[in-house]
């Protein structure tokens, strides 16, 4: 479902929001300081110097310093609020672009601990918990982008018709599982010339006010808590993915493109931790885990690079590959192509981090140099 976006589109929305260079955007958000970082005698050295730069001052041997400069589309430091990251990083214009025909993919990347889980979801125990009061101070950016959704929907209503379904999954050690059925474990991922990769028996519910939608968010998290004790899962170390597919026809039923439904898919992603875990003393179980995490970062690393290279070199013929991790493939029709989206790389500002720091801002930076060419006619 949902690889047909770019379909019978007007694109208006995208096309004043976001230039074509700014298919992917790249954003790095640094968390507060935590005081288990200063009592190991850590310091913040990470700097966000303007909206679109960040600094980071690199200890050296006896008392040296040096500095290293970034610059990215957004730079958040840990002043930011949760409110803040949705429009700083420029959701609210990916989920429009969703809404007419686009494929749209929000990651988070960072070692754990960084902030990831809390940028794209919050406090997930307190959501998913029994006593979630619906205050939004801490809520991420997931539940906030369906509000944001709904919203735009009903703004719509007179010309458009939506209708939305979910699923939400992860990925451990290359097994999926369904998070809205912990009975569906280690499915596998499938190829159809018509749907691309999916996953044949993924629960994708049927959601077409908002408040099912947040059901199918807070089931997730729950799930991801729960499921995590049953299967032994360490999310830290699982991939967890969100998809909305939005499906839309113009409410007229004499409008020239009635008959063509618009598609779009809306994917969150919390990556697992990208710190290396080389030096583990990871054995049987535990050293397929630290291999296969490594391996579709590794891959998600290798994809990212082709599609920077292709466009440096402005060839399309650079093999992308996709194929060589289960993440990759469930990514591939929102990485590349006319798909938009945005990483946000989560950084502690620690001087006890900053090897991880320069790491996922590296990693960062290589992103920043896709620039996907729409394939689709403006009109
Ligand atoms: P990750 O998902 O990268 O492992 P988490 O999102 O779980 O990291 O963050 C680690 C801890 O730091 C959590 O307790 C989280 O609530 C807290 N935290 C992360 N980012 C922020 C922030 N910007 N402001 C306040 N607390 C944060």
């Amino acid at each position: 479902p949902g690889g047909m976006g770019g379909l019978g589109m007007t694109t208006t929305v995208v096309a004043t929001n976001l230039s074509e260079a700014d298919n992917i955007k790249v954003a790095v958000r640094v968390r507060p300081l935590f005081p288990h970082e200063t009592d190991k005698g850590g310091t913040s050295v990470v700097q966000v110097t303007s909206n679109t730069a960040v600094k980071v001052v690199v200890p050296g041997p006896a008392g040296t310093s040096m500095q290293k400069d970034f610059a990215f589309h957004a730079c958040l430091g840990p002043e930011v609020s949760q409110s803040d990251v949705l429009h700083l990083c420029g959701v609210p214009q990916l989920l429009d672009a969703a809404l007419s025909g686009y494929n749209v993919t929000v990651f988070a990347y960072g070692q754990t601990g960084s902030g990831k889980t809390y940028t794209m979801s919050g406090r997930e125990e307190v959501i998913a918990g029994e006593g979630y009061t619906g205050d939004q101070t801490h809520d991420g950016i997931m539940s906030r982008a369906i509000g944001h959704l709904y919203q735009q929907i009903d703004a719509k209503k007179a010309d458009m018709r939506f209708s939305l379904s979910a699923s939400y999954l992860e990925i451990y050690n290359e097994g999926i599982y369904d998070l809205l059925n912990l009975k569906n474990k280690n499915l596998p991922v499938k190829w159809d010339a018509a749907l691309g990769f999916f996953v044949p028996g993924l629960k994708q519910a049927t959601c077409n006010k908002l408040d099912t939608m947040m059901d199918v968010i807070r089931t997730g998290m729950k799930h991801r808590h729960v499921g995590s004790h049953e299967l032994n899962i360490e999310s830290s170390r699982s991939h967890s993915i969100m998809t909305i597919y939005l499906t839309s026809t113009p409410a007229d039923p004499s409008a020239a493109d009635f008959g063509t439904p618009r598609m779009g898919k809306i994917s969150f992603v919390d990556l697992a931790g990208s710190e290396r875990l080389k030096d583990s003393k990871s054995e049987g179980v535990m050293l397929k885990e630290t291999t296969n995490i490594n391996k579709s970062l590794f891959v998600l690393g290798k994809v990212i690079s082709a599609l920077a290279e292709r466009d440096s070199s402005g060839t399309s013929s650079a093999h992308i590959p996709y194929r060589d991790s289960k993440l990759t493939k469930l990514l591939m029709d929102s990485l590349g192509g006319n798909a938009l989206a945005l990483m946000i790389a989560c950084c502690s500002p620690a001087s006890t981090a900053v090897e991880e720091t320069l790491s996922t801002l590296s990693y960062a930076t290589r992103a920043k140099n896709i620039q996907n060419r729409p394939t689709v006619q403006y009109d």
